[in-house]
C-alpha cells in the first residue's frame, strides 16, 4: 500500500496552541502534511459542489502511518 505521493513534502514538526504535536499512537513527532476535503451530508454521494465540501488538514504520522485531523 502506498500512503503518500512522491510530490509530497518532507516529513517536519508541528505546532498546535503552542505545543509540540505526538503522534498519539507512537509519539513521534514529524509528520506528513496533507489537505484534504470533506464531503458531509447526504447529498454528498451526488453533488460535488463547495456547498457540501468542508476542508480539514491532517497530518500523517512518518513512522507509524496514523492520521490526525484537523478541522480549518
Ligand atoms: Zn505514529
Amino acid at each position: 500500500m502506498k500512503f503518500f505521493k512522491s510530490s509530497e513534502s518532507d516529513p517536519v514538526c508541528i505546532d498546535i496552541k503552542g505545543k509540540q504535536l505526538q503522534c498519539t499512537v507512537c509519539g513521534h513527532e514529524y509528520f506528513y502534511k496533507k489537505e484534504v476535503y470533506l464531503m458531509t451530508g447526504l447529498l454528498a454521494r451526488f453533488d460535488l459542489s463547495s456547498a457540501n465540501q468542508r476542508k480539514a488538514t491532517c497530518y500523517i504520522c512518518r513512522n507509524c502511518a496514523y492520521m490526525h485531523w484537523f478541522s480549518i
